[in-house]
C-alpha cells in the first residue's frame, strides 16, 4: 500500500531530510586526498547523533556504518573502511536519518581533486536526470513518467542505466511502496497522488548497465565492468503545485560548488 503524507507529516520528512543535506555538507566539508572512508562515517555519526537524530542505515539489515560510501566502479552500499581517498576517485556518499518518528534519505556523489573529463560528465548528466526525473513527478502522471525520464536522458548522453536498484516511497520507514526505477514506459506504473513521498535515486554507469553483489561482505554493489558509477538521490513530495524537494543539496554546494557537481578546491 501507497501512504500519503499530511502536511504536517511532510513537513516533518523536510526536518529529517535537512539534517540529511546538512550531514553530507559536514562529510563534504571533509573529502580530500588521504581521509579514510571510515573517518568520513565517523564524523556524519557524530554530527547526527549530535544533532538527535538516529543514523538510519546502521543496523538496517545489520548494515554495520552511518554511511554508504561508494567509491568509483562501487555503484551503492559501499561500507566505510581504511581505504584513503585519491586524487581523481568519485565518491557517492548516501545518508539517512530519522527523527521524531519521520525518514530523510539523500546521496550525492563528490569528485576528488582532478576527475577524468569523461567522469565528470557521468557526474553531471547522472546529477540532472535527478532534476529530470523530479520535473516529471507531477500529480496525475505514473511512476513510470520518471522512469522513463531519467533514462531517456542518461542514455542520450552514453552512460547506461543500473537495473537491480531502484527509488523507493519513503516515510516512517526508509523503504515503503513504491519501488521508483530509473528505467521504464511512459505512463505505467502507480498514479502519483498528493502526499506520495518518495526517494528518487539514479544511479548510472559510464560502462555497461550490468552490476554484481559483494558475496563476502553481503552488501557492496560494483559495476561489473568496473568502471566508474554515480548516484545521486532527494526524498520528494508529489504536490499539487508540483514536487516538493524535502532534501537539499545547498549546503553541500555551499561546500563544493555546483558545477561541475562538486569538486572540492
Ligand atoms: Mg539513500
Ligand atoms: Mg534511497
Amino acid at each position: 500500500m501507497i501512504s500519503l503524507k499530511t502536511d504536517e507529516e511532510i513537513e516533518l520528512m523536510r526536518v529529517a531530510n535537512l539534517m540529511v543535506g546538512a550531514t553530507l555538507a559536514e562529510v563534504a566539508k571533509n573529502i580530500k586526498t588521504g581521509v579514510t572512508t571510515r573517518q568520513l562515517d565517523k564524523l556524519a555519526e557524530t554530527y547526527i547523533l549530535d544533532n538527535k537524530g538516529v543514523p538510519l542505515f546502521k543496523g538496517y539489515n545489520g548494515f554495520p556504518n552511518a554511511l554508504c560510501i561508494s567509491v568509483n566502479e562501487v555503484v551503492v552500499h559501499g561500507i566505510p573502511s581504511d581505504y584513503q581517498l585519491k586524487d581523481g576517485d568519485i565518491v557517492s556518499v548516501d545518508c539517512g536519518v530519522k527523527i521524531n518518528g519521520y525518514c530523510g534519505d539523500s546521496a550525492y556523489t563528490f569528485a576528488v581533486g582532478e576527475v577524468d573529463p569523461k567522469v565528470r560528465k557521468l557526474l553531471q548528466t547522472t546529477k540532472e536526470s535527478l532534476y529530470v526525473g523530479i520535473a516529471a513527478a507531477v500529480e496525475g502522471k505514473r511512476i513510470g513518467d520518471i522512469s522513463h525520464a531519467i533514462q531517456t536522458y542518461c542514455q542520450s548522453r552514453g552512460f547506461t542505466v543500473v537495473r537491480d536498484l531502484v527509488g523507493h516511497g519513503i516515510g516512517t520507514e526508509m523503504h515503503e511502496e513504491p519501488e521508483v526505477p530509473n528505467f521504464g514506459t511512459k505512463g505505467s506504473g502507480p498514479l502519483l497522488k498528493s502526499g506520495m513521498c518518495i526517494a528518487i535515486e539514479p544511479m548510472i554507469n559510464l560502462g555497461k548497465k550490468k552490476v554484481q553483489f559483494d558475496k563476502k561482505d553481503g552488501w557492496t554493489v560494483r559495476a561489473a565492468d568496473r568502471r566508474p558509477s554515480a548516484h545521486y538521490e532527494h526524498t520528494i513530495a508529489i504536490r499539487p503545485e508540483g514536487a516538493d524537494i524535502l532534501s537539499s543539496f545547498e549546503l553541500i554546494e555551499k561546500v563544493v560548488g555546483a558545477n561541475p557537481c562538486g569538486l572540492p578546491k
